[in-house]
């Protein structure tokens, strides 16, 4: 779910500005499921809960899926407190998108935005198993005994991996680097990198290539683009 404060909700929607919706709610003007509310700060979820206001029903937001070549530096999130640049300020829309997931600040990658809360749980959630697909250039040269790990499952502190496809493409001996790919359906916080520390080959840079089967074809890093209703639906 996707909540948010109702005089916000009634700004966003375009009908008056923030100061006014919290006016015309403490003046009870406001009818949330049936329900008068005059308490501001009240949350709702605009594509579940029927808002009313002075008598006329908020637009439900039309659903609203893109694709995101995130560059480094960036937060996945919809606002940063210290003023860094986020996901969202790559994408112009009056919709209220945030990310489905995560990419560190220093990953780059593909990554989802929509305004679609029951889309995003669905593909967040664990169950549904979704591969994403990561190219990092590692420190040193991974023996092939630990690249079997990471395919078997490694232990992490918040418990073992499931397990990883993982190809060498690369290996740079003079240099000490690797470039490696691996996907893994899970998303614990700083998942990829943990793992490579994990063998003792430090991750140098991380980037996500494919999230199952959508990959970044034709985008440079801050481009973006909608996804078709077909690429929606073969997601769910
Ligand atoms: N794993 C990581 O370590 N970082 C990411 O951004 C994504 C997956």
């Amino acid at each position: 779910k996707v909540l948010e404060r109702l005089q916000k909700v009634i700004a966003q929607a375009g009908v008056t500005s923030r100061r006014k919706a919290e006016q015309l709610i403490l003046e009870g003007k406001v009818i949330v499921n049936g329900n008068k509310v005059t308490e501001l700060g009240t949350k709702v979820d605009l594509q579940h809960d029927e808002v009313i206001v002075e008598g006329v029903p908020l637009e439900k937001e039309e659903p609203i899926y893109f694709l995101l070549y995130k560059p480094t530096g960036v937060i996945s999130s919809v606002d940063d407190e210290k003023g860094r640049k986020v996901v969202t300020d790559f994408i112009p829309t009056d919709k209220r998108i945030f990310p489905i997931g995560r990419l560190d600040y220093d990953t780059s990658g593909l990554i989802l935005l929509t305004n679609d809360g029951d889309f995003a749980n669905l593909l967040m959630h664990p169950k549904h198993e979704i591969y994403k697909t990561y190219i990092a250039k590692v420190e040193g040269v991974p023996l092939r005994e630990d690249i079997k790990k990471l395919e078997k499952g490694i232990h992490l502190e918040d418990g073992r991996t499931a397990p990883a496809k993982v190809k060498v493409s690369r290996s740079d001996k003079k240099k000490g680097t690797s470039i490696i790919e691996i996907s893994i359906h899970e998303g614990r916080n700083r998942q990829v990198r943990r793992m490579f520390e994990a063998i003792g080959h430090p991750v140098m840079k991380l980037k996500r290539e494919n999230y199952g089967f959508l990959n970044l074809k034709g985008l440079n890093a801050g481009d973006f683009r909608e996804l078709k209703p077909h690429e929606v639906k073969r997601l769910r």
